[in-house]
């Protein structure tokens, strides 16, 4: 059979010069005019080149992540009293206890769109409507007492407060919420929250870096937040202060990203590079780029992607931070030179990782930002998810004594679950009049009027846990339709077969492959993928040389259930000549749980069971996933 897979090097850019993204040329006006469909909410912005069409339904490996946050988790947070306490008996019993109902709301709202149920939706209403009666008549809708609130400029405690912070979580949970379910009275808080920042950080008023950690980096995560209001309610005023506010930011020589990205001082000396914050106020940039057509704030946070995307990944696609230097800790980006498999990873860096990873491929329809967050997601962002489906860990690492899960409302445990619903809505999008298969995980995807095709895609089968998909076209009669397919995180070819046809596939310059074919109703496409085993090589701090495994998507790791028994393995393979093929053998049949593993074929390694990083974990053991390949 004549084979018409598409192939690519591993290891290339989608787009290496600038002259190939379009996001860059002057006629970016009229390259994006073209897609019919995306507007604005303001008509003065850039529209995204991707509107993501969220799946009607989600099933296997995801279905099953999300299922368990939201039959466990999202009701033990929803029903403590914590998540309220600071709001209705001021204050707090924690600096930044306020975040949290405002990363529930986000969730939660996602979770009763994508899965109704009363009771959910209930505790959702329920908590929204608590938390706007908090609130203050001048705005104020926090959990500090008067005397620390952030506009109070004689706090003394003011450079270690997040209360600021606070506001953007609660601002960003509402108007998510009010986008899913109108509501003028969460509006109303919304904007009234956003005066009382304007008459307090705005133009001649208080700086927002007195406020805050990190130089103020941490309350500088509220310009999304900021935006997101002037996108809701077209109020000029709220522009202006997210541009303020950002003007501040670069002012601020502790901060000022987009000089330190083009003077190659790297993400590590921003607001002493505190990964989490850095990140979100990437998020507030790419909006701003969004609504302003500033182009130096995309700029920006792409660099910041870029350097963070080559220098600061784990192979899992967790972002890795280390305290370098006094002023840093354990959660900031440190030197390459500082990697180490036993460095954390925040669970919200993880998250948030994953958001701009998704925002800037909306931005640009620049596959490479979806295959990043891809990665992220299958593999370091679920090892943070206990599969009980309540606990989540705070910290994770490639080498870990144990995973950590703990029930506790942590900032990460109230992240992660974002990420699971934000991603659940980005399996496929539309753009350039293509249906964008982002994902081959089980889903089903309503297709969209303006694809100018009615019925559904179904995705069936086990991916990522097998290198294959099905897309089942339920149409409703047949129809002219150019499909772009994602290439996945660590796959290095795929072929489309319709009907025992191979199908040519087009090369697009924002990195998919393009099918364009009339579809019959019922016609099924196979989709095959070619999973390579690959050994990745990175020398640590400590001067050891660790490698880790990957098979197509999935981070392998060896789940140590007796630690006693399973001494730390020294490997010691000829990395010039990696092959990864010799060093691991798969292990038939697979158990009952089908996932896939492979053993060691190092001698004496033979009982070292490698199975993907994600699915590891419940056993309380350590988590290996790099090992030394010398003594
Ligand atoms: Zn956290």
């Amino acid at each position: 059979m004549k084979r018409t897979s598409f192939r690519k090097r591993l290891d290339s850019d989608q787009l290496s010069s600038p002259a190939q993204r379009p996001w860059l040329s002057a006629g970016i006006c009229g390259v994006l005019a073209g897609c019919a469909g995306l507007s604005l909410a303001q008509g003065a912005g850039v529209p995204d080149q991707l509107a993501p069409m969220a799946p009607a339904t989600v099933g296997g490996f995801l279905g099953q992540r999300l299922d368990l946050w939201r039959t466990h988790r999202l009701p033990r947070v929803g029903e403590d009293a914590f998540l309220l306490q600071g709001f209705e008996r001021p204050p707090g019993q924690h600096v930044w206890q306020g975040e949290h109902v405002g990363k529930w709301i986000h969730a939660t709202t996602l979770a009763c769109v994508a899965a109704p149920d009363p009771k959910r939706q209930a505790l959702l209403h329920q908590t929204v409507a608590r938390l706007i009666a908090t609130q203050a008549p001048d705005g104020y809708l926090g959990t500090y007492l008067p005397a620390n609130r952030f506009d109070n400029p004689r706090d003394p405690k003011a450079r270690g407060s997040w209360d600021v912070w606070t506001h953007r979580y609660v601002l960003y949970g509402l108007l998510v919420y009010d986008r899913h379910f109108p509501d003028p009275n969460a509006v109303a808080a919304c904007v009234r929250i956003g005066d009382l920042l304007l008459r307090t950080f705005g133009p001649g008023a208080r700086a927002l870096n007195e406020v805050g950690t990190r130089a103020g980096l941490s309350s500088a995560t509220v310009l999304e937040s900021i935006v997101m209001l002037y996108e809701r309610t077209g109020e000029e005023r709220f522009l202006r202060l997210a541009e303020h506010l950002a003007e501040g930011v670069e002012r601020n020589p502790a901060l000022r990203p987009t000089d330190a990205m083009r003077e190659g001082l790297g993400v590590t000396v921003c607001g002493d590079g505190k990964a989490y914050q850095l990140m979100a106020v990437m998020l507030g940039y790419a909006e701003l780029y969004h609504h302003t057509r500033r182009r130096d704030y995309l700029e920006t946070a792409i660099k910041v992607w870029e350097q963070i995307r080559e220098h600061h990944t784990y192979v899992t696609g967790g972002p890795w931070s280390y305290a370098a230097v006094p002023a840093q800790n354990a959660e900031c980006f440190a030197p390459p030179s500082f990697f180490h498999p036993t460095n954390c990873v925040e669970t919200c860096s993880t998250t948030t990782w994953v958001q701009l990873s998704l925002r800037l491929w909306r931005q640009t329809g620049e596959a490479r930002f979806a295959t990043e967050a891809e990665r992220a997601m299958l593999n370091h962002l679920v090892g943070a998810q206990s599969p009980n489906g309540t606990d989540w860990a705070y910290h994770t690492m490639p080498n870990a004594p144990s995973r950590g899960y703990e029930s506790a409302i942590t900032c990460c445990a109230s992240s992660g679950p974002r990420a699971l619903e934000l991603y659940a809505r980005h399996l496929a999008a539309t753009g350039s009049g293509a249906l964008v298969v982002n994902s081959y995980l089980p889903a089903v995807v309503g297709l969209d009027s303006k694809l100018g095709a009615a019925g559904r895609f179904v995705i069936e089968g086990r991916y990522p846990f097998e290198p294959q998909a099905a897309l089942r076209g339920e149409l409703t009669q047949p129809a002219e339709l150019t499909l772009h397919f994602r290439l996945p995180a660590g796959v290095t070819a795929m072929d489309v077969v319709v009907g025992g046809q191979p199908q040519a596939l087009r090369p697009t310059p924002a990195g998919y492959l393009e099918l364009k074919r009339t579809w019959r109703p019922g016609e099924k496409a196979v989709v095959r993928f070619e999973f390579p085993l690959r050994a990745h090589f990175q020398t640590g701090r400590d001067g050891v040389r660790w490698v880790a495994f990957t098979w197509g998507p999935l981070t392998l790791a060896q789940d140590v259930v007796r630690q006693v028994d399973q001494p730390e393995v020294v490997l010691a393979l000829d990395e010039k000549n990696a092959d990864p093929a010799a060093w691991l053998r798969p292990v038939t049949p697979a158990r009952d749980d089908g996932l896939p593993r492979w053993r060691l074929t190092a001698a004496g390694h033979r009982n070292v069971i490698l199975q993907p990083y994600g699915s590891i974990g419940a056993s309380g053991g350590a988590v290996r996933t790099m090992f030394p390949n010398h003594r």
